[in-house]
């Protein structure tokens, strides 16, 4: 990778496992600011708003019209800039700039794979930032690798800036489009080259990208794209809209405009989990509110699931939106008996599983005065292992709950996510291959419900067939095992430019 800035990459290898939840990650965030003065410092904000979409790395690349540097390194967002590395950052931008908060699902968790990427090749410098997970991009390493080329890291990302540099894709009207349009699978991508930055996203709009802006007093406002709309919150931008499956979007000093590299898939595939767990919920993701939908996936789960209790209960923080959402319909008081400890979770290596046991104790306290005697409806988000969640509901036992009736607000999740979330292995996964009784047994509960399929999709304002659901109803949209997904990819894209 070309880094035009020596500052340090900061590396803390002993503590990169330790900040992530162990069940489900998200790669990534993706942030881009054009024409404001500070672009290092609006992206620093951008990213630490979406902090949640990943904290193994994180980076900002900024260009000052000419030439483009990059500071990137593992950990979180306010570790891997300092008050100095945001400064010397600052000071080399001046025209735009992009960020990236990551979590691994393609290439490992190392410091040469934090992005922004940042390469030179015929044309200049470009720097990207990837959200999603390229389903083609082993295919596409291989033959680049069998035709001489050396990768710089083990990212899915790279393949993007290989195909950009071919001499097939450069020879093309417009290099960028041709390049994307070899691409499968999930991806919202910010390029940032010297002069622009160009905001993408794939025809299904697996993950969410969003355009706003930053009004300035004149009429050249300074631009801004996000995974998330809370990060635009937060650097005082507003939403204009979002950017479309199949487009691109270029902000340079010329203002935006748009062209589409591929017609949007008759079917996108949004990723309804952004909505049920990954998602910030103060953003609004595919045009919704994300604590609105949460608070319906519960008064769905209450409508279908209903059993008489003492108190709802939210699992913190994950099931919070849902329980206040399922004790409003139900009418049973919400009240919080399971109260997280803020401070454990961030250092806390847990190699074995007696010390991940103890984590979870330590982790969340269960008030036995308030759950002693009671039946209790507890809510959660989803199960993906279950060892997490047994360990929580044999603490309520413990404490005394006279009956615990565990609501989920999702279905079970049977098969694993190739588009950019990262599951477990479909064998560890609790409910692939059990039954919803032989998960209550497991877990120890006297009644277990999770949300139906329709009851999800019902409280979605888009049609149930623009959603993914694979990882519940193993309905991929694009096959990832298919032998020659690559050959149908690039008749797919062909068929879908023409
Ligand atoms: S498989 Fe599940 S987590 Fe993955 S994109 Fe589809 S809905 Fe989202």
């Amino acid at each position: 990778m070309t880094r035009t800035l020596s500052l340090p990459v900061l590396a803390q290898p002993s503590r990169l496992h330790a900040h992530i939840p162990p069940e489900k990650k998200e790669k990534c965030a993706v942030f881009g600011v054009w024409g404001h003065p500070h672009g290092a410092r609006i992206s620093y904000l951008g990213l630490y708003a979406q902090q949640h979409r990943g904290q193994e790395s994180a980076g900002i690349a900024v260009s000052n019209g000419k030439a483009i540097n990059a500071h990137t390194g593992m950990g979180l967002v306010a570790e891997v800039f300092g008050d100095r590395v945001l400064y010397e950052l600052d000071s080399l931008g001046g025209k735009g700039a992009i960020g990236h908060n990551r979590y691994s699902t393609a290439g490992g968790s190392v410091a040469c794979n934090a992005q922004p990427l940042l390469e030179s090749y015929i044309r200049g410098q470009v720097a990207v930032a990837h959200n999603g997970n390229l389903i083609n991009s082993d295919a596409l390493r291989r033959r680049f690798e069998e035709a001489g080329h050396l990768f710089h890291t083990t990212s899915d990302t790279e393949v993007i800036i290989h195909l950009l540099a071919t001499p097939q894709q450069q020879r093309a009207p417009d290099p960028l489009a041709a390049t994307l349009r070899r691409l499968q699978g999930a991806f919202s991508l910010v390029f940032l080259f010297p002069d622009r930055i160009e905001a993408v996203r794939d025809p299904w709009g697996w993950r969410p990208l969003v355009l706003g802006k930053i009004e300035n007093g004149t009429d050249k406002p300074y631009w801004v794209v996000a995974s998330e709309t809370v990060a635009l919150d937060v650097c005082g931008a507003t939403l204009v809209r979002e950017v479309e499956p199949g487009e691109i979007v270029t902000i340079s000093d010329e203002g935006v405009s748009s062209r589409h590299f591929a017609h949007k898939a008759e079917q996108p595939a949004h990723c309804v989990f952004e909505h049920v767990y990954f998602a910030n919920p103060a953003s609004v993701v595919f045009g919704q509110n994300v604590q609105s939908v949460r608070e319906m996936l519960g008064e769905t789960l209450a409508n279908e699931a209903g059993v008489p209790a003492d108190y709802v209960m939210p699992m913190p923080d994950s099931g919070r939106s849902a329980a206040s959402g399922y004790a409003r319909a139900s009418g049973i008081p919400y009240r919080e008996g399971i109260v997280p400890n803020r401070y454990v979770g961030r250092t806390f290596i847990k190699p074995t599983q007696t010390e991940r046991q103890a984590a979870v104790r330590l982790k969340l306290n269960v008030i036995a005065e308030i759950v002693k005697g009671k039946r209790i409806v507890v809510v959660d988000d989803s199960i993906v292992r279950g060892t997490t969640t047994k360990a929580k509901m044999d603490q309520l036992r413990q404490a005394g709950a006279k009956e615990i009736h565990l609501r989920i607000s999702c279905p079970p999740i049977q098969h694993p996510c190739y588009f950019g979330v990262d599951f477990a292995e479909r064998s560890q996964l609790i409910a692939h291959g059990r039954s919803v009784e032989d998960i209550r047994k497991y877990l120890g509960v006297d009644t277990l419900h999770y949300l139906s399929l329709e009851g999800l999709l019902s409280c979605v304002n888009r049609p149930a067939s623009h959603y993914c659901t694979a990882c519940y109803s193993g309905q991929y949209r694009l096959d990832p095992t298919h032998p020659s997904t690559e050959v149908i990819i690039e008749d797919e894209q062909m068929r879908m430019f023409a």
